[in-house]
């Protein structure tokens, strides 16, 4: 990796010797206003549009005009079992087995459906333990599922935080505060990739500390999903939830994704919230005639309603993308991508920005998420005036996120020129 050098020319060579630079062009860039294309680092927070999605949702709309209810049968792809295209390229995608994965929802839907199969409190076990700061949504879901079983949560939350002074989540805290509750605590729901400090968890071995206490495990994986490679089903994890929005470029509010572990759903105590889809397809339409719920047996049983197609289309041509490309290509661009982002910010100085996530490759997703100690504000101005696209948190977090797919080396130094050169 210490080839990197800070020169454009350089950045340009990179992008000609690299085998997805032609990924780019699947994807609309936004332009600035006089025509130049920016430089996009927001793709941990809405993802480009892949080209393709304009003509995959027209498809739905030409078949729904042409065809009415006989789509659901008829059309080019049937609206029937059009949630199982994702069978295959979803459970690709985090690492699952066919029939783990189901598309439904967005994320906080799903979060609360598997809290409801997964968070069952008893009065000796009744915690949940996640990560602070956590995303509000995450921690408000968390909070009312306390509330809604009749826990105080200021009792039932239990907080993973940094060491004073300290910017990471420690493994070894994260395992220290396991043991100590490890009577109490029925759900451990994390973030896989914070979204503020970027720290990607050591997955597997936090699996390990949860199953050790006899809680369960369940992830957020909205800023992990299409980021860095994942085995939901080898770890052993009980759900996770994510969206399609970021990484995933399926476009504002798309339908989300969630994971159920074979045996997990296999689990025949478990409980959960019904609804047709989730039945099982070969009698879902004797409807009155069956009236009992028979589950799907697997992660399609959490289905509620039918699947918007009209949402779900985009989903269709962005998966397509990821599996063609694979995420191991993906992670091997995207560690040399942010490795180079690195390399010029330290060559800036670590007096004007420092790195807040964490510096091993293997702790770490595509995002670095740079304090900026001297004049945040007005770097930040400074870099949309270069026509950079990137993230503001108040009150001197810039993250920023070189996306493999779409990101290019040239992108990454005019990101830093514009970052250094506010003096
Ligand atoms: C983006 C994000 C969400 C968003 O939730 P929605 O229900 O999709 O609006 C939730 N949690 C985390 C960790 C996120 O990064």
């Amino acid at each position: 990796m210490s080839d990197y050098r800070n020169d454009a020319a350089w950045a340009r060579a990179e992008d000609q010797d690299d085998p997805l630079a032609r990924y780019r062009d699947a994807f609309s860039i936004p332009r600035t206003d006089d025509g130049r294309e920016v430089h996009y680092f927001t793709g941990n927070s809405l993802g480009l549009m892949p080209k393709a999605t304009r003509a995959a949702v027209e498809r739905e709309l030409d078949d729904w005009a042409g065809l009415g209810v006989d789509g659901h049968f008829r059309a080019k792809h049937p609206w029937y079992p059009y949630h199982e295209a994702f069978l295959d390229t979803g459970a690709r995608l985090v690492g699952a087995e066919r029939g783990e994965v189901v598309m439904m929802n967005t994320l906080t839907v799903n979060l609360h459906l598997m809290m409801v199969s997964f968070y069952r409190p008893t009065r000796e076990r009744y915690k949940i333990v996640i990560e602070d700061p956590a995303f509000p949504s995450d921690t408000y879901a968390v909070r009312s599922q306390l509330e809604f079983h009749g826990i105080d949560p200021d009792d039932g939350l239990v907080t993973i935080q940094p060491r004073d002074g300290e910017h990471h989540f420690r493994v070894e805290d994260i395992e220290a505060l396991l043991h100590e509750h490890r009577d109490s605590i029925a759900l451990v729901m994390l973030g896989g990739v914070n979204f503020l400090n970027g720290q990607l968890l050591p997955l597997e071995r936090i699996v390990h500390a949860a199953k050790a206490c006899g809680a369960k495990i369940g992830y957020d994986l909205a800023h992990a999903a299409g980021n860095v490679p994942l085995r939901l089903h080898d770890w052993g994890v009980d759900f996770a939830v994510w969206c399609s929005y970021k990484y995933l470029n399926s476009g504002p509010g798309a339908v989300g994704g969630c994971f159920v572990h074979h045996d997990a759903a296999k689990d025949p105590s478990l409980k959960r919230f019904a609804g047709w889809w989730g039945n099982d397809p070969t009698t879902r339409f004797k409807m009155h005639l069956i009236p009992r719920f028979e589950p799907h047996g697997t992660a399609e049983a959490w289905q509620l309603s039918n699947p918007p197609i009209l949402a779900m289309a985009p989903i269709r041509t962005s998966l397509e993308i990821f599996d063609e490309v694979g995420m191991a290509r993906l992670r091997e661009k995207s560690l040399r991508l942010t490795g180079y982002l690195e390399f010029l910010l330290g060559e800036h100085g670590r007096d004007r920005f420092e790195v807040i996530t964490p510096a091993d490759p293997a702790e770490r997703g595509c995002q670095l998420s740079v304090l900026v100690h001297d004049r945040p504000r007005e770097r930040f101005q400074a870099l949309e005036r270069a026509g950079v696209v990137a993230d503001f948190r108040e009150p001197n977090v810039i993250r920023v996120a070189p996306v493999p797919l779409y990101n290019t080396f040239h992108d990454v130094w005019a990101f830093a020129d514009a970052i250094a050169r506010t003096d």
